[in-house]
């Protein structure tokens, strides 16, 4: 398959064919973001586009799943998407499930209909970055959302019918912000109703503005129990209902996965014990992006 640099994928993405129709993120400002810092943004062409199909209609005939990469493929215009998914539909007939990333900006850019029309084409699945449900962090962090923009984008996906998966990241308001990054992620995500809720640990990387941050001493990362605190805090104030809550990324101190709000009692117990040193952590060597 030709590439445009390395790909990044969800995790639960792990079995599909990757289409790249994008190269990087048009946003590609998040201060803690290094996923396409060494990427300028640009639509990929037709070619490009025809030489994956046509690899993976050669090659991937026993895979039944697409992901559309890069950063956030829902930016592309309607008129385009409509006719990738096209492509996909006659090329690789086998293909049942398409999925994508998709910042607010992208998903508020489209109507609830044309959501719809994506759906009705295979479009199954909407992977969007919260980060925090606090205004003021996703402002220093450079994300250009605000809490109620998200919920409007998350409003959106939902009435098409389409599976929403949320990511939020433990650690980003700083140790002086944990308890309240917890708390306001936990109200958006509540109103959210996202399908599914993955909780990442940040990690910061020294080729990030926040990475350099760290490195001067102006921003400061919770710690392991630090973590475990605010990620206690963001499941107690969690009020949606049948959402998939995992914290079992490889970033994760504590391996966590339940339903909402069936297990977060049993969560909250196992992160308990986690602090009274019952539960053993992740070696911070096998913790990683
Ligand atoms: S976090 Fe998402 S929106 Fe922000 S720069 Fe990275 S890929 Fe782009």
């Amino acid at each position: 398959m030709n590439y445009d640099g390395d790909i990044i994928r969800p995790p639960s993405e792990a079995d599909s064919i990757i289409i790249q129709v994008t190269v990087g993120c048009s946003h590609n400002k998040c201060t803690f973001c290094g996923a396409y810092k060494d990427k300028s943004f640009r639509l990929r062409s037709e070619d490009e586009i025809l030489e994956n199909i046509a690899f993976a209609a050669k090659y991937c005939k026993r895979q039944k799943r697409v992901f559309l990469a890069d950063g956030d493929a829902l930016i592309l215009s309607q008129k385009r998407l409509l006719h990738i998914f096209s492509l996909l539909n006659t090329h690789l007939p086998q293909v049942r499930r398409i999925g994508l990333y998709g910042n607010a900006k992208a998903i508020r850019s489209k109507t609830t209909e044309e959501l719809r029309e994506l759906k009705s084409l295979g479009l199954d699945r909407i992977y969007m970055g919260l980060e925090s449900g606090d205004d003021e962090i996703l402002q220093k962090v450079k994300k250009g959302e605000s809490g109620d923009a998200m919920i409007l984008a998350a409003t959106r996906v939902r009435d098409a019918g389409i599976f929403l998966s949320v990511t939020v990241l433990i650690g980003l308001g700083g140790i002086n912000n944990s308890l309240r990054h917890a708390k306001e992620s936990a109200r958006v995500l509540s109103q959210m109703q996202p399908r599914q809720i993955a909780a990442l640990c940040l990690m910061p990387l020294s080729s990030t503005p926040l990475g350099a941050e760290y490195k001067s001493g102006d921003f400061q990362l919770p710690d392991a129990k630090g973590m475990l605190l605010e990620l206690r805090e963001l499941i107690r104030n969690i009020t949606c209902r049948r959402v998939m809550f995992m914290a079992n990324h490889a970033s994760n101190h504590l391996p966590l996965q339940g339903i909402l709000l069936r297990d977060k009692t049993m969560m909250i117990e196992k992160i308990n014990a986690a602090l009274e040193g019952e539960q053993p952590l992740v070696p911070e060597q096998f913790r990683a992006l």
